[in-house]
């Protein structure tokens, strides 16, 4: 299949001179049936790319596997160079967030946020000092010591994403965040998300299946269709030169 370029206008600053990501003819089958078919592309650090597609077009799959939830069938995976195939998700400083939180209803937000600090070996306090910072990023330090069903949902969400950034990871992954909420407050939140990973200039994989939130957000977005990317681009060059007929039905669907 084709190799995808990363056209994003963003540079990088990491000290590596690798990529943030590039999978490399990642393949996933089940039983017979091809999820993820000969998928390859790259990343530079800092940039935001949303995969954008139908259901049960390959998305959540292809990000389980970078996320090492689901091992490829044939392919590689590289984080900052680093083939990352075979590594427990725990050991892939990777960052992710689901549609439903899953934040620990016991433990206070300001805990949540420093538990995986605390994982790593940061003492208590240490942890709690960066999270409130994170918190404050997040404009809920007020709420450090709340639990987490006393926030809204949209609250909830920036939680998680605090959680979710607070130790640095190389990557976030986000696997339909905002498909909960409703539609003022996923708005609210597209902004809210597009503003704190620039500020920390996080590399970010975001998988929707709505247009709109995608032309939103994205530096680059990635096509999907049947466990393909059809293209790869910016999303004014997805506009102005639509690679096939599906790319360009698929776009203009979004009212
Ligand atoms: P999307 O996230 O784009 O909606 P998925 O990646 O979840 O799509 O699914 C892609 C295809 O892989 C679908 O046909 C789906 O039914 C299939 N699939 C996903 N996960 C599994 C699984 N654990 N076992 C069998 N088939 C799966
Ligand atoms: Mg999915």
């Amino acid at each position: 299949m084709t190799i995808l370029i990363d056209d994003s206008p963003k540079t990088t600053q990491s000290n590596s001179q690798s990529p943030a990501l590039e999978l490399r003819g990642v393949t996933r089958k089940f039983g017979t049936s091809v999820a993820v078919d000969d998928v390859s592309f790259t990343l530079n650090t800092g940039t935001f790319l949303t995969m954008l597609g139908p259901s049960g077009s390959g998305k959540s799959t292809t990000l389980n596997m970078i996320a090492g939830f689901l091992e490829p069938s044939a392919g590689s995976i590289l984080l900052r160079g680093r083939d990352i195939v075979g590594l427990a998700p725990n050991k892939r400083d990777i960052g992710m967030v689901f549609q439903n939180y899953s934040l620990f209803p016991h433990l206070s937000v300001a805990r949540n946020v420093a538990f995986p600090l605390e994982v790593r070996g940061a003492s208590r306090k240490e942890a709690m000092k960066k999270a409130l910072e994170y918190l404050e990023i997040v404009d809920l330090k007020d709420r450090a010591k709340d639990k987490p069903r006393e926030l809204s949902g949209g609250q909830q969400q920036r939680v998680a994403l605090a959680r979710s950034l607070v130790f640095g990871p190389d990557l976030l992954l986000m696997d339909e965040p905002l498909g909960a909420l409703d539609r003022r407050l996923r708005e609210e939140m597209q902004v809210s998300i597009k503003r704190i990973t620039e500020q920390l200039g996080a590399t970010v994989v975001f998988v929707t299946h709505d247009q709109e939130e995608a032309l939103v957000m994205s530096d680059v977005i990635a096509i999907y269709n049947e466990g393909n990317i059809e293209q790869f681009g910016t999303s004014q060059s997805l506009y102005l030169n639509p690679a096939s007929r599906f790319v360009a039905e698929f776009i203009g669907e979004s009212n």
